[in-house]
């Protein structure tokens, strides 16, 4: 029989009863136990021979988790479901196939179901999503873990606090615009972690070395997946920027780019823009002091190379 999911084989059912098998021509005629009845006793089962389980939703259909069990479990509750539609009365030879039909899905690996050390529901409040670990983008706190579509509508603040200064964990739910509204900016440089040999960048020492650098908060973001490498890019918080030889904190107020190289420029945290301003390069070593034109300054750079 083709691996059809759970859900899509009790939709057939669902309180339509007669309704033609639509894959090897089978037609299920006397098939009487209605969808809630199917249910039932599906659920039954699965008390009784899986101590623990979860019921959720993966890809639009019912997905159903094992937890504290193993393939003998799954076998002994088919052998049940079995002996209990021999003792059934009433049904027909096509109703116990049909009915097999609900439990074959747990016989064979399938998108129907998985076992708990790779799927989990997510903690999301009224949330039924089911997580492949493996596959799915999601958010692993020290005890939860959350789905995509709840990252993105409901725990959006907390999962960016958590990427702040963080290099165990990089971006890979919120657009790159998000990231912009809470006050970053984004550097041109990108970095990669590759296992083929070659340049490989550590996360941890490249937030210390921004930090050394100046920049007070830093957010890493997913930029591209390849077989053996990834590549990220980094996003700085735009104030509380320190300069070295300069007192106090600075933010920025305008960005271009200059000869190829991302330029920034800064004004005083304190004395604003009755102090001069300042251009400094994506290290944050001074491109250019004592600024009082903004960007048209960068022409007396010019004048003082020629
Ligand atoms: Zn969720």
């Amino acid at each position: 029989m083709s691996p059809t999911s759970l859900h899509q084989r009790m939709m057939r059912n669902n309180g339509r009863g007669l309704e033609p098998w639509p894959e090897g021509g089978m037609t299920v005629e006397h098939f009487e136990m209605d969808f809630d009845a199917q249910l039932k006793l599906a659920l039954d089962l699965l008390e009784e021979f899986i101590p623990d389980y979860q019921l959720g939703e993966r890809d639009g259909s019912k997905f159903l988790v094992v937890c504290g069990a193993g393939w003998k479990n799954i076998e002994a509750m088919v052998a049940e479901a079995r002996k209990r539609l021999g003792e059934d009365n009433g049904l027909s030879q096509a109703d116990h196939i049909a009915f097999e039909e609900i439990i074959s899905p747990l016989l064979s690996w399938s998108s129907d179901w998985g076992f708990e050390d790779n799927y989990t529901m997510c903690y999301g409040d009224n949330c039924k999503n089911i997580i492949s670990t493996n596959e799915d983008s999601h958010w692993n706190t020290e005890c939860e873990i959350f789905c995509e579509e709840c990252v993105r509508t409901k725990y959006h603040e907390d999962y960016f606090e958590a990427l702040v200064n963080n290099p165990n964990n990089a971006n890979t739910m919120l657009d790159e615009d998000y990231i912009l509204k809470q006050g970053y900016v984004k550097l041109d440089d990108e970095w990669r972690a590759s296992f083929v040999e070659g340049r490989t960048d550590n996360p941890e020492k490249l937030i210390k070395k921004l930090h050394e650098q100046g920049w007070d908060s830093v957010v890493f973001h997913i930029e591209d997946y390849g077989p053996f490498a990834i590549g990220w890019s980094a996003f700085v918080k735009n104030d509380n920027i320190r300069i070295e030889g300069h007192v106090g904190k600075w933010y920025i107020i305008g960005t271009q780019e200059h000869k190829g190289k991302q330029l920034f420029l800064l004004e005083h945290q304190t004395y604003g823009d009755d102090a001069a301003s300042l251009i400094v390069g994506q290290d944050l070593n001074i491109v250019l002091n004592d600024v009082w034109n903004g960007f048209d300054d960068l022409d007396l750079l010019e004048l003082a190379d020629e």
